[in-house]
């Protein structure tokens, strides 16, 4: 288990990622659900100042300080440097003079900044990207990247002890090349991202609020039809929609079943998050 999640469109959205501790959004009902794993949460990133993303804030600050656990532990919240409503928010929630048993720090950031996760022989960061959802605000998805190192392309036919005598002679530095590689990719709330924050990703967490095109009235959110177009286009290993319009609860275990079926032949492994309950995966 890596990810739990709930998501549920216009009610409340958050995700945890336990691989580094970081949670992206927190909606409304979090501390309720999340009970004592929150506090394990170190980073906080909120994608936008929409109430389905943050309204869950205020609970989660205090119960972290006042329910039994490792209420001491530092947290580090992350927005949009312009999202004046999260600002406004924040400064409501530390002025409700509610003291802290952590310490509390705020992070104003930046689109394609990079916030390091772990640093050393692999360096692991979050890069933000800008999404296509408000029009007064710059909302935000976010990738976890890390820097890993491959064989230039030139020598990835030769055997292993070729590549070992070669080493030797030249130094590893001189065979290998470092690259990109996305363990995982946030959409945020909005239209399909765009094309190059879909490559080279594992696992891509998108947002769907439609399953069906006739849904959909001039919102700023995902269609499925649009978002699968992409996703066989790039094959990331692992899709999985979140923000699913409650309104297809009724058959929604069917149509997943059938979306999955057809990914796999793609060699798409597929999960959603079901908008009625929390969800691991
Ligand atoms: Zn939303
Ligand atoms: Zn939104």
């Amino acid at each position: 288990m890596e990810i739990i999640a709930f998501s549920k469109a216009m009610y409340s959205t958050w995700i945890y990622y336990s691989p580094d501790r970081v949670l992206f959004d927190c909606g409304e009902g979090i501390s309720t659900m999340l009970t004592n794993k929150l506090f394990a949460v170190k980073k906080i990133f909120l994608t936008h100042s929409h109430a389905d993303h943050i309204s869950g804030l205020w609970g989660f600050l205090n119960t972290r300080s006042s329910a039994m656990g490792e209420r001491d532990k530092p947290l580090e919240i992350y927005y949009h440097k312009d999202a004046q409503m999260i600002k406004d928010y924040l400064n409501f929630i530390i002025g409700t003079g509610s003291r802290l048993k952590y310490d509390l720090s705020f992070h104003e950031i930046d689109v394609g900044e990079k916030i390091v996760l772990k640093s050393g022989k692999m360096n692991r960061y979050i890069v933000p990207f800008e999404t296509d959802h408000m029009i007064n605000e710059v909302t935000l998805g976010f990738q976890i990247n890390e820097t890993r190192k491959r064989l230039k392309g030139k020598y990835q036919s030769l055997d292993q002890t070729e590549i070992r005598k070669m080493i030797k002679e030249m130094g590893r530095d001189q065979l290998t090349e470092e690259y990109t590689h996305s363990l995982l990719t946030m959409s945020g709330d909005g239209n399909v991202i765009a094309d190059e924050y879909f490559q080279n990703t594992s696992t891509l967490l998108h947002e769907c609020t439609f399953l069906d095109s006739d849904d959909r009235r001039g919102d700023k959110h995902t269609e499925i039809g649009e978002l699968l177009e992409k996703v066989k286009r790039f094959k990331p290993k692992k899709l999985i929609i979140y923000h699913i319009s409650g309104r297809y609860l009724p058959n929604l275990k069917e149509r997943m079943r059938e979306i999955g079926k057809k990914l796999k032949q793609e060699g798409i492994d597929f999960s959603y998050v079901n908008p009625s309950k929390i969800c691991r995966f």
